[in-house]
């Protein structure tokens, strides 16, 4: 399939300054309008393809030059978007590129829409949708992690998969409807249970792929941790120390459905969510009753709890009520204010936890918010903690956006549907009906088959020039 859009331009680097700035085009006019503009000490040279020419880009043809520029001309269909790209690289100010990106408007192209590129390169068969997808991810992958994930699934492991998941699908609806076609044939694969098992198996692995979908989704966005604390231990202090090691960017960003403090941070490597939930309260008003509730959801949601205790106060009831609200998670204590004259030792915290038998082998970290002591190994422990909850195999081809896991689960409820029909004899169109559905709902995740409204909810999330 090829589009025979217009020519579409965009400046691909982020806005601000730096050394250089990229302006691309796509499309049938891409080398016209850029050749038109260019203007170079050896005219003859033109724009000749997989080379880097050096010039002047011209505000309008024959008018005066906006900037110094490397031109560099990939002709379609072995280019990115399968069309005629061109990128120009000028000088990297906000006012030089947009400069730039004016005098190619001015002669012809239209500005991009965001992802436009992308979206080209998968209507021309460059790369199929969750490779496309794959493309935003590693652009805004956080980690390493994320960025194997995205690469893997941009190779094409994931689109591999569900072909041949889908593959098995389609073979067995084709078995389905030469027996419909054929009613008199023995159809073997059909009497000896061979479907039956076949069907099974796929169905199984697409059940897998599901399985793996939180776990994959925490390792691309990054495990949450959340601390848990009586008002005062030193939750907030904590979260900043934290936030300080390994010199992360803090951007609290407001919990989407609860008033929780997260900051992206870098934890051994990994990227971690940390979260500061509402102080837990014991003998609490209607307010503080409403922050337990938004502290116990807080810890539902995190791979790992931080228990933060105070040394210099005495155990109290809300301590245990901290106890009890981390009960199930992987859990690190932070023993806080050891700068202070201790009034609870670890071994006191020990014996306090070992009241909750899953919290009796929880790692207790002394540290100092105050004085930034013990904050490297609490980082160490939680990455840890983290890790311990993770599991999985590095290696495996797994999902990890909601997009693609919920196009699995309608694959798994058809192939569920289609193996009862199978196995209470039902007629055998039925079976074949619920397959070809099976086979749609994984064709979705590839964009075998797909809608234009799905396309533009997968490009919308793109940057502009990608
Ligand atoms: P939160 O209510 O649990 O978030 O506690 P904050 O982080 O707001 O800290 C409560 C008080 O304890 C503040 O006055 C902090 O300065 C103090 N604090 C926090 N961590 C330490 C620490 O390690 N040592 C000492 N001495 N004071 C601390």
């Amino acid at each position: 399939m090829r589009v025979a859009g217009d020519t579409i331009a965009a400046i691909a680097t982020p806005p601000g300054q730096g050394g250089i700035a990229i302006v691309r085009l796509s499309g049938p006019e891409a080398l016209s309008i850029v050749g038109r503009l260019f203007s170079t000490a050896d005219p003859d040279a033109a724009l000749e393809p997989r080379r880097v020419h050096v010039g002047r880009l011209l505000e309008r043809p024959g008018g005066a030059p906006v900037d110094q520029v490397l031109v560099f001309a990939m002709p379609g269909p072995r280019s990115y978007t399968g069309e005629d790209v061109v990128e120009v690289q000028c000088h990297g100010g906000s006012v030089v590129s947009r400069r730039v990106l004016e005098s190619l408007l001015a002669s012809g192209a239209r500005a991009a829409e965001p992802g436009e590129f992308t979206k080209r390169a998968f209507l021309n068969g460059r790369l199929d949708l969750a490779q496309a997808e794959a493309v935003a991810d590693l652009i805004a992958a956080r980690s390493e992690a994320g960025i194997r994930l995205a690469w893997s699934q941009l190779d094409g492991h994931l689109s591999d998969r569900i072909g041949e998941l889908r593959g098995t699908i389609l073979n067995a609806r084709a078995l389905c409807e030469a027996a419909i076609d054929f009613p008199d044939e023995d159809i073997p694969e059909l009497s000896d249970g061979r479907l039956a098992a076949e069907l099974a198996r796929v169905r199984a692995g697409v059940e897998a792929l599901i399985a793996g979908f939180e776990r994959t989704r925490r390792r691309y966005e990054g495990a949450r941790a959340v601390l848990v604390g009586k008002p005062n231990a030193g939750k907030s202090s904590l979260l900043n120390a934290l936030a300080g090691y390994e010199r992360a960017i803090v951007t609290p960003v407001a919990g989407t459905t609860r008033d929780v403090i997260e900051v992206p941070l870098t934890l051994g490597g990994a990227p971690v969510l940390l979260a500061d939930a509402a102080g837990l309260h014991a003998a609490g008003d209607p307010v503080e009753r409403v922050g337990v509730a938004r502290t116990r959801a807080a810890v539902g949601d995190a791979g790992c709890a931080i228990a933060v205790l105070d040394c210099s106060r005495p155990l109290d009831d809300d301590d245990r009520m901290v106890a009890s609200a981390i009960t199930g998670r992987a859990v690190v204590v932070a023993l806080n204010k050891s700068d202070l004259a201790p009034t609870v030792t670890v071994h006191a915290v020990r014996e306090f936890l070992a009241v909750q038998a899953d919290l009796a082998r929880a790692q207790i970290v002394e540290v100092s918010a105050l004085a930034g002591t013990g904050i490297d190994a609490l980082a160490a422990a939680i990455a840890g903690a983290l890790l311990q909850g993770a599991g999985g195999d590095e290696d495996e081809v797994a999902i990890y956006r909601v997009r693609h896991r919920d196009a699995a689960r309608r694959a798994a409820a058809d192939l569920t549907r289609a193996g009862t029909a199978l196995a209470s004899a039902a007629p055998l169109e039925l079976v074949a009906s619920d397959l070809a559905a099976a086979a749609a709902a994984l064709a979705a995740i590839t964009g075998e088959i797909t809608s234009e409204d799905v396309l533009d909810r997968v490009f919308a999330e793109f940057c502009i020039g990608k």
